[in-house]
């Protein structure tokens, strides 16, 4: 029998990838929830970022991108940079994507990823690979594209989990932000949001306009600001998908050579480029409507911030320039703090398969084609950008990463 391919992962990445292996022929067997990532784990109500142009799922053949669903489902065309996308018409575009291009997607759990050993029970050189499913199924796979995007990765600065002591929770007095769906409960609450991406500030916004009263606290270079409209932007640079610059420009157009770069200068890029920066649109629906503390750093978070909290809430003691320590008091605490790639927290691969991945500060090093040092696993989408740089973390990344992905994949293991 013809061991398939086995995609984990449903959300942008893991669907384009399926689908261009699809499309070459490739046997695949896709696994986990549609787009869960974008309906359960961001704010109901959120916009995206990204322009339309900027949020496709690149598929093999015409006729899939954004404004084919917009045209399908019969719904106002999404296309100029001034169109901005509710998240519900993004998770449902992505939802169309896979009924149209990846139709068998198996809705179930991978528990657990392993080589499979040769005939002297050796795991490191055997071919192939066993996986568990949460339905009981265990199965061979000649190749495994690790497409999980974020799951498993929110991550929480040390001094908010010290106040999360029962890890975080939106009941308990700190939470992440991929813990929100519908933030209408804090209506008349004290509510801090720690950081100063979009996620933060948007997230700041929304629950201000449900009727929260709300703090953004942001630590650090992580100072509040907005990007300019596209109408605003300098025309001499060139364009990419996230606004005209020669950087945004070359890291968008040309990912290949990023894993030449010094392994720290990668990491940095990762982190800073495209980072903190509030969309153009919501600086109307932010400033004025949710107060800002810019601070040098959070000291320590208190769960129940004892005698010095009125409401009982938590507390945040936090450094700021100049002016030494200050407490800062709330009904909860949202940490929109992001994702931390890190293969030690994906624990459905194998123990002994991830000693023997080749790691850079927790993310797999990936050759070209997107290949692991494990010949025949692959990663694509957010662990990808210490390998292929910054618009991995992105929508717009599909379209560099399936075809080359998909290609090597097909010559090594076709
Ligand atoms: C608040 C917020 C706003 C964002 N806005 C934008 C934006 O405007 N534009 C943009 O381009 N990007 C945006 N992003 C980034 C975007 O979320 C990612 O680029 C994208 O979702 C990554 O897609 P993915 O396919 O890699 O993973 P995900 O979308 O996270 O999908 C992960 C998939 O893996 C599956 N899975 C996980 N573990 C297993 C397992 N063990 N077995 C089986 N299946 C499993 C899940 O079920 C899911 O299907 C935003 C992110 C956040 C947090």
């Amino acid at each position: 029998m013809i061991q398939p391919v086995a995609v984990i992962g449903a959300g942008p990445f893991g669907l384009s990838t399926a689908a261009h292996l699809r499309a070459r022929g490739i046997p695949v067997r896709v696994f986990g929830e549609p787009m869960v990532s974008w309906r359960d784990h961001m704010p109901a109500g959120m916009l995206l970022k990204s322009t339309p142009a900027a949020s496709n799922l690149d598929a093999p053949q015409p006729g899939h991108n954004l404004v084919d669903y917009c045209d399908a489902a019969g719904i106002p065309r999404l296309v100029t940079d001034e169109d901005i996308i509710p998240v519900e018409t993004f998770t449902a575009y992505g939802e169309w994507f896979q009924q149209k291009l990846v139709p068998e997607l198996e809705r179930v759990r991978v528990v657990s990823v392993d080589r499979k050993a040769d005939r002297n029970g050796d795991r490191s050189k055997g071919g192939g690979f066993e996986l568990k499913l949460d339905s009981g199924e265990l199965f061979t796979a000649r190749a495994v594209v690790v497409a999980t995007g974020l799951s498993g990765l929110a991550h929480l600065p040390p001094e908010l989990a010290a106040a999360a002591v029962d890890g975080p929770a939106p009941t308990g007095p700190v939470s992440h932000s991929s813990q929100h769906h519908d933030l209408s409960g804090f209506k008349g609450k004290e509510l801090i949001v720690v950081g100063a991406g979009q996620s933060a500030l948007e997230t700041a916004a929304l629950a201000a306009e449900a009727g929260a009263n709300v703090r953004i606290v942001s630590r650090g270079h992580g100072r509040v600001a907005f990007g300019a409209p596209p109408w605003q932007q300098p025309k001499l640079r060139p364009e990419s998908p996230f606004g005209r610059a020669w950087s945004l420009w070359a890291l968008s157009y040309y990912p290949q050579p990023y894993r030449y770069l010094p392994e720290q200068t990668r990491h940095y890029l990762v982190r800073r480029v495209l980072g903190p920066l509030g969309a153009w649109w919501l600086r109307e629906r932010f400033e004025g409507k949710v107060q800002v503390s810019e601070v040098e750093r959070i000291v320590r978070a208190e769960p129940d911030g004892g005698a010095g909290a009125a409401n009982g809430g938590p507390v945040l003691t936090v450094a700021t320039p100049g002016r030494g320590t200050q407490q800062l008091t709330a009904d909860h605490v949202i940490s929109a703090t992001g994702y931390r790639v890190d293969i030690a927290a994906m624990d459905f691969l194998g123990h002994e398969l991830r000693t023997q991945l080749a790691v850079s500060r927790g993310t797999p090093k990936l050759g070209a084609g997107y290949v692991s040092s494990v010949p025949g696993v692959y990663f694509t989408g957010l662990p990808s950008a210490s390998s292929y740089g910054p618009v991995m973390r992105f929508v717009c990344g599909t379209e560099f990463a399936s075809p080359r992905l998909a290609k090597h994949l097909a010559a090594a293991h076709g």
